[in-house]
């Protein structure tokens, strides 16, 4: 059975189930595996032509198979994914994968869908209830609150603050009702989080069995591993090397990538496209770690990340360790690092740029996080002499941002399908002022 080791090795490691349940570490590490199973070439090749669903569950059942019988996560990965990823060849061999076509459009659905559906069926083995806490600044609190809407043994409460997120972003979290409550918290994020936080450390709460649904749980991580795996099979030759792009934030979509190449996936680059926060590439050109704070407000505002949740699993990928304020202990093989990642920052000027530039001569529409990842990609190919298949991850869907591509396009992008209708449906939420004591209350 795969081990699952803290980054800071100070606690005990623990199997999936365990890794899933905690999300963190008690030492405040982030779980990672002491080993990663392989695929083989011909297996990968074989995914090809395959539903999505299913090349999911050959990926995962690598890590999984021991934990989880094969049947279950057949019906799991089904169940989390009933919709495709289509892939849009932009020009010669470089294409887009659209990871925008689940219930909230953007590719947090994969991981919040798959880890909803396998904490729902590790506790009702245990005749368990979860009460899971969510603070979310917009984006990542619906994709999660969709994912567990109506899941059996699982109640969910979302902070978000009451005047920072968009109307619409709001309405994605009342109007789901059933077992999710949502909270308007007249504060800002932080201050969301700040309760969040000491709830979990509240022996008076301990009896509500609360959990976490937040991007540092592994079991968010190894679903984003899959995609990779479906794009290469139906786009590359078995003996072929691809490079992905990434636009990048806490680095969770990364990760997956990355995991996806240790099990085998013959990835030549991946480009890790960051926005103005630009920690990262300065720590592969200079060695020296700086997180930004705070961090900058950039155009891609899901990636305004000053210090990546998800580097310290990067750094100890590459044999190094990163504790959980930033500080590295021990360095990682930093030119192993740069083999396998070319880092990129794209400012805002040039984020606009590359949604206009795209769109007229390739009549693809980009919203601000992909045009950071297409951008990194066209700086890497500018410089490369390679002519393999490139594939750039669009995570958002346009119609999320309509008044950027609006300003860049002078159009009115479409709305997806899944989104329609939310202006009629019926909200509701609570106000509660920022005091731990009224969220206590309510949560008893
Ligand atoms: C969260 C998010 C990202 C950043 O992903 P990470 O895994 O945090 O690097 C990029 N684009 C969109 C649209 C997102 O919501």
């Amino acid at each position: 059975m795969i081990k699952y080791h803290s980054t800071n090795h100070n606690s005990e490691s623990v199997n999936f189930k365990e890794a899933l349940l905690k999300g963190q570490a008690p030492d405040k590490g982030l779980y990672m595996p002491d080993f990663i199973p392989q695929l083989s070439l011909s297996q990968i090749a074989s995914m090809k032509g395959l539903p999505y669903w299913e090349v999911a569950f050959r990926a995962t059942n690598e890590f999984l198979k021991d934990e989880i019988p094969e049947n279950e996560l057949k019906r799991i990965t089904k169940e989390a994914y009933n919709f495709e990823i289509p892939l849009e060849n932009v020009f010669d061999k470089v294409f887009l994968m659209r990871l925008d076509q689940g219930p909230t459009a953007s590719f947090k659905d994969f991981a919040a869908r798959m880890m909803a559906k396998l904490m729902e069926y590790l506790i009702r083995q245990e005749k368990r209830n979860l009460l899971i806490l969510v603070a979310t600044s917009g984006d990542t609190g619906s994709a999660v609150a969709n994912a567990f809407l109506g899941l059996e043994n699982i109640k969910m409460v979302v902070l978000f603050p009451s005047k920072e997120v968009s109307e619409r972003q709001r309405k994605q979290m009342t109007t789901l009702g059933e077992n999710i409550t949502a909270l308007a918290v007249d504060g800002k994020f932080d201050d969301c989080q700040a309760m969040v936080k000491q709830a979990f450390a509240d022996p008076g709460l301990s009896h509500l069995n609360l959990s976490s649904a937040n991007s540092i749980n592994f079991g968010r991580l190894l679903p984003q591993a899959a995609y990779y795996f479906s794009a290469f099979s139906k786009l590359v030759k078995e003996r072929e090397e691809v490079v992905f792009s990434v636009p990048s934030g806490n680095f969770g979509n990364l990760m997956g990538g990355l995991i996806a190449k240790k099990m085998g996936l013959p990835v030549s680059k991946f480009i890790a496209a960051v926005n103005e926060n630009d920690e990262f590439p300065r720590f592969l050109e200079t060695g020296q770690y700086q997180s930004i704070k705070p961090s900058k407000n950039c155009l891609s505002n899901a990636m305004n990340v000053g210090h990546p949740s998800n580097l310290a699993r990067l750094i100890d990928l590459y044999g190094g360790q990163m504790d959980e304020k930033g500080k590295i202990n021990k360095m990682p093989d930093i030119n192993a690092i740069k083999k396998d990642i070319f880092s990129v920052s794209i400012s805002d000027e040039e984020t606009r740029t590359t949604i206009k530039n795209v769109y007229q001569k390739y009549g693809t529409i980009l919203e601000p996080h992909g045009a950071v990842g297409f951008a990194g990609l066209e700086r890497f190919l500018s410089q490369a002499k390679i002519s393999s298949t490139a594939i750039s991850l669009e995570t958002a869907h346009p119609g999320k941002f309509p008044e950027e591509i609006k300003k860049a396009l002078n159009l009115e992008p479409e709305i997806p399908e899944s989104m329609k209708g939310l202006e009629s449906k019926k909200e509701i939420f609570k106000v509660i002022s920022p005091d731990y004591k009224e969220f206590k209350q309510f949560l008893l």
